[in-house]
């Protein structure tokens, strides 16, 4: 994969749901508890008993600048370090049987948001922009993408040439039929997962790879012509040092790619590298910080600007609509096992997995589904999570949230409705003192904690929700 995506509805990184609660202390937390990219987490949705139809969640939700997300839950290995919805392989031409699944998912949610729009009386449904997200979608063949582009336009009504569209791929995956597969049909940014470009650092995180087939990797997307080039690099891997990291940095930033991607290394229940034991120590913490500023630092000096605490942009690179941690706007569709879908009162997906058991159950339950048109398993989103959602994703992006778009949107201010946690942040330096007024921002060591301010957000129902799921 890429672990990148600004419509990441795939990506299940939970770490330790029991974050401290807010108090008013400034004791400095730990700072890697829990990656936020989207809120609620999945390990927080529940079976809908109702299973309510799609065609009635979607009515009276604004239709004309949707999000698609389609998710191919396939790679050639499991990376030590993944969490994600995705299996190794796919015997039997089970990706035939994946893409006629998605297929009939596609139709069956195309009707229902015709149905939506219709008794709303509301012009036609559009999308904004689209992903295929994984797992690896190059995994599939050039044949196999071209299929999943034309559900995309044929079955959603997605004019992929007319949108930003977001390809993940992985070095091995990235051949020159399928690049060009997907350069033709209107692939904006193509996003690889590299990690490391040290051999036994790729080793360590049990993604083994070598350095000269990423590298030829790269050179057949920088053929392909494809405008944005996202490159993921992860620190904290064992062994890893600031001089192997800067090696890895450097190799990355000879590809002149317009955004980077910077992701500290996670330990997660039931993956490769949680099965090999220990991790999560004070000295972990201190290599990860240090290697995150060396990172930071380095892009800096090097022409980039920071967007998040994992995302950087090349100052000059083409815009590339919606920013990492921007989903503020509901109206997410996500097609595929492991896709989320947002409307603005509830957030809805399939079942949710990380054991490869598991995950195979789900895949092959999903190939033979006839009916997709209910969503099966999820979380409400009432007033008050809607507001923490919009604050601590507006928050975790460097420049900030406008405090007046927050009160257009709730009718109250950040300040009103979580005075405790924005004290805590202020007492504990996370706050820039030099915003302008009327700007919530963080401060470089907010950004820094960026994954102990997030959790600290969350609610206390989600929070022992993400406590009580069991991890399978
Ligand atoms: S390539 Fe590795 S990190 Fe990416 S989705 Fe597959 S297993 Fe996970």
């Amino acid at each position: 994969m890429s672990t990148t995506d600004t419509l990441r509805a795939h990506d299940d990184a939970a770490t330790d749901p029991g974050a401290e609660p807010v108090t008013a202390s400034a004791t400095t937390p730990r700072p890697y508890e829990n990656y936020v990219y989207a809120y609620p987490h999945k390990t927080a949705y529940r079976p809908l008993p109702d299973r309510p139809a799609l065609r009635d969640l979607w009515a009276g939700e604004r239709l004309d600048a949707l999000s698609l997300y389609l998710h191919i839950p396939f790679c050639e290995v499991r990376c030590g370090f993944c969490n994600l919805f995705t299996r190794i392989g796919a015997p039997d031409e089970l990706t035939t049987r994946y893409l006629d699944a998605l297929d009939r998912q596609a139709t069956a949610v195309r009707e229902a948001l015709d149905g939506a729009a219709a008794r709303a009386g509301a012009a036609t449904v559009r999308f904004a922009t689209a992903a295929f997200g994984g797992g690896t979608p190059t995994f599939l063949d050039a044949a196999e993408l071209t299929r999943l582009c034309d559900i995309a336009e044929r079955r959603m009504g997605v004019r992929l040439t007319d949108v930003p569209l977001s390809v993940e791929t992985s070095p091995a995956t990235a051949t020159a039929d399928r690049l060009a597969v997907l350069a033709d049909r209107g692939a904006t940014r193509v996003s690889i997962g590299v990690q490391s470009f040290d051999d036994a650092e790729a080793r360590a995180a049990v993604r083994p790879q070598r350095r000269a087939d990423v590298e030829a990797a790269l050179g057949r997307i920088r053929e392909a012509r494809i405008p944005v080039l996202n490159i993921d690099l992860i620190y904290g891997i064992d062994g890893q040092t600031e001089h192997t990291w800067r090696r890895s940095l450097d190799a990355a930033l000879a590809w002149r790619p317009e955004e980077l991607y910077l992701y500290p290394l996670y330990v997660r229940p039931l993956t490769g590298l949680g099965r090999l034991g220990a991790h999560g120590d004070d000295a972990w913490d201190d290599q990860r910080l240090r290697l995150y500023r060396q990172g930071r630092d380095h892009l800096l000096a090097q022409g980039y600007e920071q967007v998040s605490m994992r995302m950087f942009r090349r100052a000059d690179a083409p815009p590339q609509g919606a920013d990492d941690y921007a989903c503020q706007t509901d109206g997410m569709i996500g097609l595929g096992c492991g896709a989320r879908s947002y409307t603005s009162t509830l957030h809805y997906s399939l079942d949710y997995a990380v054991d490869m058991r598991e995950i195979r159950r789900i895949i092959d339950t999903y190939t033979t589904t006839e009916d997709f048109s209910r969503a099966e398993v999820g979380r409400r989103v009432d007033g008050d999570e809607a507001r923490r959602r919009h604050l601590l994703q507006s928050l975790l992006q460097a420049r900030g949230m406008e405090v007046a778009d927050y009160r257009g949107r709730f009718g109250t201010t950040p300040a009103e409705d979580f005075p405790a946690e924005l004290a805590r942040f202020a007492a504990l330096g996370w706050l820039a003192e030099d915003a302008d007024p009327g700007l919530l921002r963080l401060s470089p060591e907010g950004l820094a904690y960026s994954d102990a301010l997030g959790p600290a957000l969350f609610s206390p129902a989600v929070r022992a929700a993400m406590a009580a799921y069991a991890w399978k």
